[in-house]
């Protein structure tokens, strides 16, 4: 497009970012609405997936992300009091040369912040989106902004601009802190490890990495929590709780330790809503503003990173009215899948079901070690089921990644 279009990318989160960061390379006269007056990260870390990982390849960060976070072969987990293993999927069984790559939340922030800083990218932060009227976008405090070619819906799970669907709050969400690295501890350095008691208890040990250059390792720890149960938490002394999660896996001792306050705990809500159209007149919804699920599938900022690229394209190839129908024929399939899968699946790692545990632990876990299981859970994991990548023309970043996959043992209860 010679002149380039007028768009409002409204959220500076990941997909926001990305999308930014596209289309302004593209050319276009991109602005960025953000709400808080300093834009920073928000969350816990995370893992990006291969599907994640080609996107910021193509956008030239993978080398900078991988110096950054720490590579995930596997992802294990067993259960309390059995000491059965009802979880472990290792990338390699899908493929060799796929692994996964934590993340502290700021790390990737950074790069993509910094990214957009020395692109021609209008920041406006301090800006609360209230709503998107044709092309016109209508702020808490300020004067509207517009009229826009186009809106990207960036906001996040509680989208002000996706409020037509609501969704549905998910009665688990999940406790989390960043604490320091236990060099030499207990937990491997390239897995994501879980324990569970039937599906009402869950903690999980995640290295991310380094947030900069110079920081120190760090681990996001999560402890699953009843969002009716997190008032209760508070009133309760924080030794009761560490007693409890002590009880199901004793060898966080050494992470709760780092652990001096309730505050040092961050509560996150879980939310499940799909949209039926991503787009609409002059507005596409993309990350979980489209897609908002739980965590348990790791796959949420992978897949607005997806989103982004897909959009990218759709806006690079098509006149403005056939943005919409394109992003939405790209990104619609695999997004239908995961987050069917997800929706199958959080229950049966987070809910108060006596069922789903017992038959997830003596019959789904055994019977994942055998073929064609594992490199299903492994394509599952990845994001790659439903051939995400293909459909964008996006290549697997393989061949460059140097790890090999690590020897240490994960120890069992
Ligand atoms: C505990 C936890 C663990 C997770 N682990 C993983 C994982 O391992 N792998 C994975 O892929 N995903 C994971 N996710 C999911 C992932 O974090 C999200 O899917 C991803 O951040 C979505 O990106 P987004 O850009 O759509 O939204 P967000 O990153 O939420 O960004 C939304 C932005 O919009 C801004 N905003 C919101 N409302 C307004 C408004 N009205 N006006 C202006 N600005 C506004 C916000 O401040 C924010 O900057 C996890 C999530 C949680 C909570």
């Amino acid at each position: 497009m010679a002149d380039g279009l007028a768009i409002a990318v409204c959220g500076a989160g990941i997909g926001g970012l990305a999308s930014a960061l596209l289309l302004a390379r593209q050319g276009h006269h991109v602005t960025l609405f953000e709400r808080f007056e300093t834009p920073q990260p928000a969350g816990s870390g995370f893992m990006l997936q291969p599907t994640g990982l080609a996107v910021l390849d193509a956008l030239g960060l993978f080398d900078r992300i991988a110096e950054r976070g720490a590579w995930i072969d596997r992802l294990f987990g067993c259960s309390h009091p059995s000491g059965r293993v009802v979880l472990d999927v290792s990338y390699a069984a899908l493929d060799p040369g796929y692994r996964g790559l934590a993340v502290q939340r700021s790390a990737l922030f950074d790069l993509l912040y910094n990214a957009i800083r020395r692109e021609a990218v209008t920041i406006r932060p301090g800006m609360t989106v209230l709503r998107g009227v044709n092309g016109t976008l209508e702020f808490e405090d300020y004067a509207a902004a517009g009229p826009f070619d186009l809106i990207v819906n960036a906001l996040g799970t509680r989208s002000a601009l996706s409020a037509h669907t609501p969704g549905r709050a998910l009665a688990y969400g999940a406790l989390w802190a960043t604490l320091d690295w236990p060099e030499g501890g207990p937990f491997s350095p390239h897995a994501l490890e879980q324990r569970y008691c039937r599906a009402s208890k869950m903690a999980g040990v995640l290295p991310v990495g380094i947030a900069g250059e110079g920081q120190t390792p760090k681990a996001t720890f999560f402890w699953s929590l009843h969002r009716d149960a997190y008032d209760r938490w508070r009133d309760t002394p924080l030794n009761d709780w560490k007693d409890e999660v002590r009880a199901l896996w004793p060898e966080t001792e050494i992470l709760l330790d780092g652990i001096t306050g309730h505050d040092a705990l961050t509560y996150a809500r879980y939310h499940h809503r799909t949209l039926a159209k991503p787009y609409g007149a002059g507005i596409v919804h993309i990350g979980d503003s489209y897609h908002a699920t739980s965590p348990q599938l790791g796959q949420g900022a992978n897949m607005a990173l997806l989103d982004a690229f897909a959009l990218a394209q759709a806006v690079a190839t098509e006149g403005r009215a056939e943005i919409g129908p394109t992003y939405a024929q790209l990104r619609q399939g695999h997004v239908r899948l995961f987050q069917m899968m997800s929706r199958m699946f959080t229950p049966v790692y987070q809910s108060d079901s006596r069922a789903l545990p017992i038959l997830r632990d003596r019959i789904v876990g055994p019977l994942s070690g055998t073929w064609p299981a594992p490199a299903l859970l492994g394509a599952l994991v990845a994001g790659t089921m439903g051939f995400p990548l293909a459909r964008l023309g996006l290549k697997r970043s393989q061949g460059r990644w140097d790890h090999r996959p690590s020897r240490q043992s994960i120890k069992t209860p």
